[in-house]
C-alpha cells in the first residue's frame, strides 16, 4: 500500500493517512470515497452524525478492494451516549455501512456535562470483546477526561482524534497520549483549508520542495507522528493529498512550521460541545 501503517496499542495496524468525509452529503460520499479508494487511500473516517455512512459503505462494497484491506472508522454521536443506547446506535451505524464490523469506533465528544462517557466506553469494551470492532477510542477528549476514563475502565483507548494543525499543535495532549500509548489522530489537519494554506512560511516550503501547501502540512503531521484524515471532494486534491510519501521536510522546515502554533481552535471546545 501507498500509506504506511502505525501500530495501535492493541497491535492493530491503522494507515497513518486516511480520507475524512465530514460535510460530504450522503449522495456525494459514494463518489468521493470511490475516488479516494482508487487513489490508494485505505482508511475512511466517517461518523453517525455526518449522515453519510450509507454512501461510504456503498463505495467500500463497490470498490473491489477486499474488506480486510480497508480501515473504516465511525463515531458514536453525543445523544446516543449511555450503555444500551450505544449498543443500539452501533447496530444502526453498522447497518448503514453495510458491514459486519468496523475497524475503529470512537466516542465523538466527551460531553462532560452529561457524564455518560464512562458507561458509553464500557459498551465499547463489549463491542471489542464481541469482535464487532477491532479497536476502540475517543475523540475530542482532554487529558482530564482520558485520565478518568483510563481509571474507570479496562482498555486504554487506541486513539484520541482531536483538532490539530499548525495553528493548534496540541502539545499537552500529544505528550499525554505518548505517555499512555494512545495514538494522536488530527482532525481538520489542513485547518479546513482556510488561511493556513496561504501562510507564507508554508507556501515557501512548498516552493522549495516543488509541493503544494497542503502536501507540506500533511507531511509535517506525518513526520510529527500524527494520523491524518484530510477531506476533499475534488478528485485532483484527493489524489494530491495522498502523494506525500515520496519527499521529506528537513529540520529547518519542521521548525518553521512548529513556530506557527497559536493555540487557536476552529472547532468547538471539548468542555462545552453537547
Ligand atoms: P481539513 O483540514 O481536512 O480541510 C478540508 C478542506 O481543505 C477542504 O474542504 C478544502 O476546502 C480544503 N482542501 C483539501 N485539500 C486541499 C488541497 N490539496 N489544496 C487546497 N485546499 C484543500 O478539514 P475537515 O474536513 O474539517 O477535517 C478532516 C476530517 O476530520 C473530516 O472530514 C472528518 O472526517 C474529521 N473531523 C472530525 C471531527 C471530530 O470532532 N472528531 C471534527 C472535524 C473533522
Amino acid at each position: 500500500s501507498k500509506v504506511p501503517p502505525i501500530i495501535l496499542n492493541n497491535g492493530v495496524e491503522m494507515p497513518q493517512l486516511g480520507f475524512g468525509v465530514w460535510q460530504v452529503p450522503d449522495d456525494e460520499a459514494e463518489q468521493a470515497v470511490a475516488t479516494a479508494l482508487q487513489a490508494g487511500y485505505r482508511s475512511i473516517d466517517t461518523a453517525a452524525i455526518y449522515g453519510n455512512e450509507e454512501g461510504t459503505g456503498k463505495a467500500v462494497a463497490a470498490s473491489g478492494v477486499p474488506r480486510e484491506d480497508i480501515f473504516v472508522t465511525t463515531k458514536l454521536w453525543n445523544r446516543d451516549q449511555g450503555y444500551d443506547t450505544t449498543l443500539r446506535a452501533f447496530d444502526v451505524s453498522l447497518g448503514k455501512l453495510g458491514l459486519d464490523y468496523v475497524d475503529l469506533y470512537l466516542i465523538h465528544w466527551p460531553v462532560p456535562g452529561r457524564d455518560r462517557y464512562v458507561d458509553t466506553y464500557k459498551a465499547f469494551e463489549k463491542l471489542l470483546a464481541d469482535g464487532r470492532v477491532r479497536a476502540i477510542g475517543v475523540s475530542n477528549f482532554l487529558p482530564e477526561h482520558l485520565e478518568r476514563l483510563i481509571g474507570e475502565t479496562s482498555v486504554v483507548p487506541a486513539v484520541n482524534q482531536i483538532e490539530l494543525h499548525p495553528h493548534l499543535q496540541q502539545h499537552a495532549s500529544r505528550a499525554f497520549h505518548a505517555e499512555r500509548g494512545i495514538a494522536t489522530e488530527a482532525w481538520s489537519p489542513l485547518g479546513q483549508g482556510q488561511g493556513l494554506l496561504e501562510v507564507p512560511a508554508i507556501v515557501a516550503i512548498g516552493r522549495k520542495h516543488g509541493r503544494s501547501p497542503a502536501q507540506v502540512v500533511l507531511r509535517w503531521h506525518l513526520q510529527t507522528g500524527n494520523v491524518v484524515i484530510p477531506k476533499s471532494v475534488t478528485p485532483s486534491r484527493i489524489r494530491e493529498n495522498i502523494e506525500v510519501f515520496d519527499f521529506s521536510l528537513d529540520d529547518e522546515d519542521l521548525a518553521a512550521i512548529s513556530a506557527l502554533n497559536e493555540d487557536r481552535r476552529i472547532g468547538g471546545h471539548p468542555a462545552t460541545v453537547e
